[in-house]
């Protein structure tokens, strides 16, 4: 789209208000009429077409913030114009700037003031903002974001996210806003086919935009071209050998000094994978028999792990290789770029395809791939793919210990090639994954990473490191300016429904819940809580009430039935709902109740909760708790349309051994154990990810 040049002559990257403007015209935005003058004797007759009042306005090179520059006069009569833009041009001129020409233009009638704007992240490309006050959204920080094409529900979302979002529906008396038009205004700019799509796009700013009860007028816009759009082309790569490989070598294991390549060796050997080591001279290192290159290895997965300078020459000899694993670090991390462009050089040549640099490897228990001691763990359903190699480990192993188990781990490193997104397209397809991990640090494929989120199938958990650290570059407009600080991911995971967990244990705790019911057709809505009395259940119902799950009131016909079942004596029948649990307590009470409840209105969720530490006061038989997990097992396995969550408070009072013997029967029939109700309510107020999957017909498929 040609923009630039009218009247005043294009100035190279710059382009004025008027043209911004012209291009909001052309796609639909209302604009204020106007007019306008350039010349060295300009000749304001040619406003007289216009309505008063008129607004004067200067405009050329560095006039980016007009207001600032006193290059903005509200309120004049048509006669007073040509006297205004004298004195104007004089006062810009005691601040050395010349101004290019003027816009004069309609007044449009007050109303409430709205910032619309589309900026180029970086990392996710477009990413389409707005917000409340105007001139004053800086100040306010009230704003919204969604990457683009936002849907109309995005943009109603973003509407109703902001703090003032009462100031667009009337607020004390004051007539409310055309939403109506406002939301197209932002289709217009974000939507499908908008101006994110034909603009080589920086940033464009509509500011403020003037919506009233008979629609929007954009009184001021700024368009700031980019230079070159950013993102990563990615491949499709078949990952099947990265995960099961036939077998792999490992290059850089010593024959005199053991390192992480002889470490690796070890691995490999108690995983039962074939490896060969390769060696310049020897015949065998540390057992494993050794070749002296990769190309004479015939592995389909290679190890690196030689110093940062030597392993593009190894990765050039990778020819036949489908993936070469660099481990060393001191690459781009480490402020080596150079290094990093020639290991995805050497890759290319050889034609293999490249995992890290700087990553750990993966882990695959049907695969026999590993990177991690101790054996491996049962094969699974649940994938984990993570820019942190020791995060991974350490979710596989306490993950494995929760009762996780994995289809595939993968750990990116600095994704110099083999990128997260591209992995979670593969994953999307793989028949053994049924839920997805994410950890990821760095935005820069952002936008290839939405695509994937947003058109996989599966749920995906994902815990974001460094939010707050994003470099950004400084921006010139407000939209720039208020793009950052994590809330893109937030954007990103309400618009691709992905889970946004804030730690690793919660990660490990999302997954568990994906894997437990994932594949579970549930039905209802809402909480029901079911325990022993006291602090715990107030506790309880703040807690889900934090992680935005609703505790719905009992349906009132089942009343009679919990009283015939001695509940409620002396107490309130409520949600949550408080039932006598402890090593006197029956353990099929939980689940009569729980039935009894569902028979009248159907829950999605039951979280049962337990203090491990009553279970032990008076003795140390396990068997009441056990107990207690079988029925609350066998309440699981005859509601299946229910998901069914346990919580083992105070677990640390319970002998070695016994939360683990509870979770393995909770595990058997499918139910989560968590040991906090915050952990919990993070695991179902997650559970929406599955519900929106069954929403669209994708889960379970
Ligand atoms: P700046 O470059 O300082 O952002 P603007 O063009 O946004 O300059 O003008 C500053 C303020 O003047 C706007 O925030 C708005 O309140 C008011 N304004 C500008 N143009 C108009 C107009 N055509 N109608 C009504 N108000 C206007
Ligand atoms: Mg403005």
């Amino acid at each position: 789209m040609a923009v630039g040049g009218g009247e005043s002559g294009p100035v190279p990257g710059v382009v004025f208000e008027h043209e911004a403007k012209a291009l909001l015209r052309e796609a639909g935005v209302p604009v204020p009429r106007g007019v306008v003058i350039t010349g060295p004797a300009p000749d304001f007759g040619a406003v007289g077409g216009l309505s008063e009042p008129v607004v004067l306005k200067a405009f050329g090179p560095g006039l980016v913030h007009k207001s600032d520059s006193g290059a903005v006069r509200l309120g004049l009569r048509l006669a007073e114009v040509a006297d205004a833009a004298g004195r104007m041009r004089e006062a810009l001129a005691a601040r050395g700037i010349a101004p290019s020409g003027f816009l004069v233009e309609e007044q449009a009638a007050a109303g409430v003031e709205l910032i619309a704007g589309l900026v180029r992240d970086p990392g996710f490309g477009p990413v389409l903002l707005t917000g409340l006050g105007g001139v004053w959204a800086e100040a306010l920080r009230d704003t919204a974001l969604a990457l683009c094409p936002v849907s109309e529900d995005d943009v109603r979302r973003m509407l109703g996210s902001l703090r003032g979002s009462a100031l667009l529906h009337g607020y004390r008396g004051g007539a409310g806003v055309d939403v109506g038009a406002v939301v197209k205004l932002l289709m217009t700019l974000g939507g499908p086919g908008g101006l994110w799509e034909r603009l080589e796009l920086g940033e464009f700013e509509a500011n403020p935009v003037i919506a009233t009860p008979s629609g929007v007028v954009a009184v001021d816009a700024r368009y700031l071209p980019s230079a070159s759009p950013t993102g990563r082309a990615t491949g499709g790569g078949d990952f099947r050998k990265l995960f099961e490989p036939r077998s792999v070598a490992v290059v850089g294991a010593s024959t005199t000094r053991p390192n992480f390549g002889n470490m690796f060796l070890d691995f490999y050997r108690a995983a039962g994978m074939p490896v060969v080591a390769v060696h310049p001279e020897a015949a065998e290192v540390a057992g494993v028999p050794a070749v002296p290159s990769l190309a004479a290895a015939g592995a389909d997965y290679a190890l690196v792990a030689v110093p940062a300078e030597r392993c593009a020459d190894v990765v050039r000899q990778a020819t036949g290789v489908a993936y070469t694993q660099v481990m060393s670090g001191g690459f781009g991390e480490a402020g080596r770029p150079e290094l990093e462009a020639d290991l995805v050089e050497a890759a290319r040549a050889a034609g293999t395809r490249l995992l890290g640099p700087n990553c750990m490897g993966v882990y695959c228990p049907r695969g026999r791939q590993t990177f991690t001691g101790g054996g491996l763990g049962p094969p699974g359903t649940v994938a984990l793919i993570s820019q942190s190699g020791g995060l991974a480990g350490e979710v596989i192993k306490v993950g494995e210990r929760r009762g996780l188990a994995f289809s595939r781990v993968a750990t990116v490193g600095n994704a110099a090639d083999v990128t997260p997104a591209e992995l979670l397209r593969w994953l999307s397809h793989d028949p053994e994954t049924r839920a997805v991990g994410l950890y990821l640090e760095d935005p820069r494929e952002g936008r290839a990473l939405y695509e994937a989120l947003a058109a996989t199938t599966l749920p995906v958990a994902l815990l974001v490191g460094g939010r707050s650290a994003q470099g950004r570059r400084a921006a010139a407009s407000h939209t720039g300016g208020l793009v950052g600080d994590g809330r893109i991911w937030r954007a990103l995971a309400e618009q691709t429904g992905a889970a946004l967990v804030g730690s690793q244990d919660d990660l490990i705790g999302v997954l568990s819940f994906f894997q437990a019911h994932g594949a579970r057709p549930a039905s209802g809505d809402g909480a029901l809580v079911i325990g022993p009395s006291g602090g715990a259940s107030v506790l309880a119902a703040d807690a889900f009430d934090q992680a935005g799950v609703g505790l719905e009131p009992l349906p009132g016909d089942a009343l009679p039935d919990l009283r015939g079942l001695g509940l409620g004596a002396g107490s309130t029948l409520a949600n949550p709902l408080e039932v006598p649990v402890g090593p006197r307590g029956r353990p099929e009470l939980v689940r009569r109740a729980v039935a009894a409840i569902l028979r009248r209105r159907p829950y999605r969720d039951v979280v049962a909760h337990v203090n491990v530490q009553s279970f032990f006061t008076y003795g140390t038989s396990a068997e009441p708790l056990l107990e207690y997990a079988r029925a609350l097992g066998g309440a699981q396995e005859e509601l299946a349309g229910t998901r069914f969550t346990l919580v083992t408070r105070n677990g640390e009072c319970a002998p070695a051994g016994v939360e683990d013997e509870v979770r393995r029967i909770a595990g058997r029939a499918g139910v989560p154990v968590y040991r906090s109700m915050e952990a919990a309510a993070v695991a179902v107020a997650a559970g929406r990810t599955l519900d929106r999957l069954a929403l669209d017909g994708r889960a379970g498929s």
